[in-house]
């Protein structure tokens, strides 16, 4: 039974989670806050009404976070740090005995790799644990990894394509700015394009490849082909599908800064020495620019994002689309966050919410699309993201 909750990690994401948690009435669990800097747990406690202890903690120390779980007897913990700490929490838990959940997928520091190959091989040990790791728990991966696993259940007997289509339409007034941690946004972009076909993985040059596509509450936007983690686990867990891609939107403006600092250099991961130190340029960029959580207060917009998906149904042809639009002031209004941290971190509260009811427990590593999209499905809308079905669309 899980009735204490460990979060790691407040950034733009760890805070809405907090945030969140504290709306709900009654309380399915307990929380227990923590981070690198406590002082930032600090700070959210002071904007919620319910109580709960915060704690300082590197999360790349799994003794630190091994005691910590002991400390607070805590049994899931919720990784909303960085990808860097995925394994060392993984560790953590399987000693302390407590599960898993995270948002995005195991990056090691010095390569811009995005592979589930680390965390799946934590599989045999949490089984033999009796505990549970639920991987890729935000929007995407998450919500559009279990919008497709709706769609196998409940819309078609095969899936042929899904593509999972993503646009921030907001505008928070900075020339340039990323929605979340920067360093781990720009890695993720500037890596080279991959998609499925055919039981291949085929590449692109980055962002070579766009169409036009009408996002919901946001209207007609370039969309460009790029290479995002829950292809790898939708390509095994989908069965027989035949194509699978990842859209992404960016202005035009966005695009050309970011072909400025690529050129000189500063999305380098690389450490370069610099008046006789050593600084890593993207981790440098990262300072100057402006903090994700800082975008929330002037945010407009929404953001638009869903599945395209394609297969039959007792042998006809259909495509359906299951999206959200998400509003970037509605959410500052709710929880003072910008739409991107939001659309994070609800599915993560819900996913941590339905591991404490027994709705999603067994014991193992899993994606989330391995789990029965039934109470997820059932329950996003109330938590904040309520989801549309459409069967007109197309893509160009
Ligand atoms: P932030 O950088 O805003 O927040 C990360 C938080 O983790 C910060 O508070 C940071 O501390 C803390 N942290 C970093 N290193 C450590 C450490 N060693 N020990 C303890 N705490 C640490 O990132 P976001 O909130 O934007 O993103 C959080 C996660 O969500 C990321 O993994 C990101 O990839 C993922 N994500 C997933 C999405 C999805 O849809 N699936 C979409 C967006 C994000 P400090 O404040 O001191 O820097």
């Amino acid at each position: 039974m899980i009735n204490n909750v460990l979060l790691i990690g407040v950034g733009g994401v760890g805070q809405v989670f907090v945030r969140k948690w504290d709306l709900l009435d009654p309380k399915p669990f307990s929380l227990h806050v923590a981070s690198r800097r406590k002082s930032v747990c600090d700070d959210v406690r002071s904007q919620c009404k319910s109580s709960f202890n915060t704690y300082e903690v590197d999360a790349n120390d799994v003794d630190s976070v091994v005691a910590l779980i002991k400390t607070t007897q805590a049994k899931l913990v919720v990784n909303l740090a960085l990808p860097y700490q995925d394994l060392s929490i993984m560790d953590a838990c399987l000693e302390a005995g407590a599960h898993y959940l995270d948002t995005a997928n195991y990056e090691p520091p010095d390569t811009a790799k995005f592979e589930y190959h680390w965390q799946w091989a934590y599989r045999e040990r949490f089984k033999q644990a009796g505990l549970m790791a639920i991987l890729g728990c935000g929007f995407d991966p998450g919500v559009t990894n279990i919008y497709s696993a709706y769609a196998l259940k409940h819309h078609f007997d095969t899936i042929d394509t899904i593509d999972i289509l993503d646009c921030n339409g907001g505008s928070h007034g900075h020339p340039f700015a990323t929605n979340f941690n920067p360093e781990i946004n720009i890695r993720e972009i500037t890596q080279r394009g991959r998609y499925y076909e055919d039981g291949l993985w085929k590449e692109t040059d980055p962002l070579s490849v766009k169409i036009d596509f009408d996002f919901p509450g946001v209207g007609v936007k370039q969309a460009y082909l790029m290479y995002h983690e829950e292809l790898e686990s939708l390509a095994q867990n989908i069965p027989g599908i035949k194509r699978l891609r990842f859209w992404m939107t960016f202005s035009e403006s966005y695009l050309t800064h970011l072909k400025v600092l690529e050129n000189v250099g500063m999305t380098g991961i690389e450490p370069v020495i610099h008046n006789g130190v050593e600084i890593v340029p993207i981790q440098f960029l990262k300072t100057l620019l402006p903090d994700p959580r800082s975008l929330a207060a002037n945010y407009t917009g929404k953001t638009s994002i869903g599945c395209v998906i394609s297969g039959k149904k007792q042998g006809q042809e259909k495509t359906i689309f299951i999206y959200n639009v998400c509003d970037h002031h509605e959410c500052f209004l709710e929880v003072g966050s910008q739409a991107i941290s939001y659309t994070t971190a609800v599915p993560a509260l819900l996913g941590s919410v339905l591991m404490a009811e027994g709705h999603w427990m067994m014991p193992g590593v899993f994606n989330v699309e391995e789990l029965d999209p039934d109470h997820f499905m059932a329950r996003i809308g109330k938590f904040g993201l309520p989801f549309k079905e459409s069967a007109h669309v197309t893509l160009s």
